[in-house]
């Protein structure tokens, strides 16, 4: 099987023409060409996020966006409530911890959303403003959970502690509104919703936080946010940048003016919908809960009696279709899949299609074809008897 195409929530599948854009002739990275590439994906870049505030490209995935997040803005003695909804939110308190400063977990059973209330009252009864900094997950990749973040934004706003957001599998498949959310770091990463290969995280920084920088005293080098400005202000960055990923990453942003944000965020939306139907409609068990379903990806748990990864690898061997699996403790129990990336509705109801026969092959008791209708309808809409 030659022809893969990746329903994994990210890398992802890669459009033609930002393919053939890293293909282009490598250029001086301190020269006038990379000077107007760094604007213009910066200038496309700002509304994907709601800012108007610096975006900064590094050199890195999306982990070294969210160390530069957390080693730029707290340091040892500062204390963070982090907020964390499966293996990403873990890994930004495994940060922190890792750099000296001070954790605390707001705990949530994972399969659901931070409790806006649970989060308020926290920070309500922080009279002494001992909590520093709130960190947040936009959307958690390893369990389908997608939080609604306008209501938590409000608690930290009343509150006044600085925010740190990740979005790195949630940017550009739904509306992000940075600057009206009051957010103060947010971090996202090339190969996700944006459809670019991996190599670059993108990080926006409110004017507020540069001032919060400029007191943080732990020490940085690669990821030095401010070291990153500066060099931007004069069209470059402290150290090579992935050039070629930068080509990309201006050809997806074009391809995302072009479509539309909002024809975007309905194309994931939509999707979604008709995989949440197929696993409805197949009577499989989603794990994360109404309302705070993640629009890039989607987990189901794996029926009893069957093996998910077994499912998997015949989907990917024999059908060309690469869905994620668990991780952690999720290992083997749920099945991931994405919807970042260029798939079409006609991948997504040929790769829903292969699972289903999958399913059946593997015993599953589901009347063939249940699934799938249920998929088609959604895709369609209303449609007559
Ligand atoms: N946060 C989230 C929500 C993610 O989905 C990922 C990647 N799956 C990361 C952080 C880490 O990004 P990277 O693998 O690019 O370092």
């Amino acid at each position: 099987m030659s022809k893969q195409l990746l329903f994994i929530p990210g890398p992802v599948t890669v459009a033609e023409p930002v393919l053939a854009a890293m293909g282009k002739p490598m250029i001086d990275h301190r020269g006038p060409e990379f000077k107007e590439l760094q604007a213009s994906i910066v200038r496309k870049l700002q509304p994907v996020f709601g800012t108007t505030s610096d975006v900064l490209l590094l050199g890195c995935s999306g982990t070294g966006g969210l160390e530069a997040a957390m080693t730029n803005m707290f340091g040892p003695g500062e204390k963070v409530l982090v907020a964390p909804v499966g293996v990403f939110g873990n890994r930004f308190a495994e940060i922190a911890r890792t750099w000296g400063v001070e954790v605390e977990i707001l705990d949530t059973e994972w399969g659901k959303g931070v409790d806006a209330k649970a989060l308020k009252a926290r920070l309500e009864a922080d009279t002494k403003k001992e909590i520093k900094g709130v960190v947040l997950t936009h959307n958690e990749t390893s369990t389908g959970v997608q939080n609604p973040l306008g209501p938590l934004a409000d608690s930290i706003r009343a509150h006044g502690a600085y925010s740190l957001v990740d979005t790195v599998s949630g940017l550009a498949a739904s509306e992000f509104t940075m600057d009206a959310w009051g957010f103060d770091v947010v971090c996202a990463a090339s190969q996700k919703a944006l459809g670019v290969p991996p190599g670059m995280a993108m990080v926006a920084v409110s004017a507020r936080a540069w001032d919060k920088m400029k007191t943080v005293k732990s020490p940085r080098y690669y990821l030095d946010l401010q070291k990153a400005r500066e060099f931007q202000a004069i069209g470059q960055t402290p150290c090579t940048p992935p050039v070629s990923i930068a080509y990309a990453l201006d050809v997806a942003l074009d391809l995302y003016a072009k479509e539309g944000a909002t024809n975007v965020w309905a194309r994931h939306q939509r999707n979604t919908d008709a995989i949440v139907a197929f696993a409805e409609g197949a009577g499989l068990q989603l794990f994360a809960e109404p309302g705070m379903r993640s629009v890039t990806v989607t987990a189901i748990h794996v029926p009893a009696g069957v093996n998910g990864d077994e499912i998997r690898k015949k989907l990917r061997v024999e059908h060309g279709f690469v869905l994620g699996g668990g991780q952690e403790k999720l290992a083997g129990k749920i099945i991931r899949i994405g919807t970042m990336g260029a798939i079409t509705q006609t991948d997504v109801l040929a790769m829903l299609g292969a699972l289903e026969i999958e399913l059946l092959s593997a015993g599953l008791k589901i009347q063939a074809g249940s699934g799938v209708q249920a998929a088609v309808r959604a895709f369609m809409g209303p449609v007559p008897a």
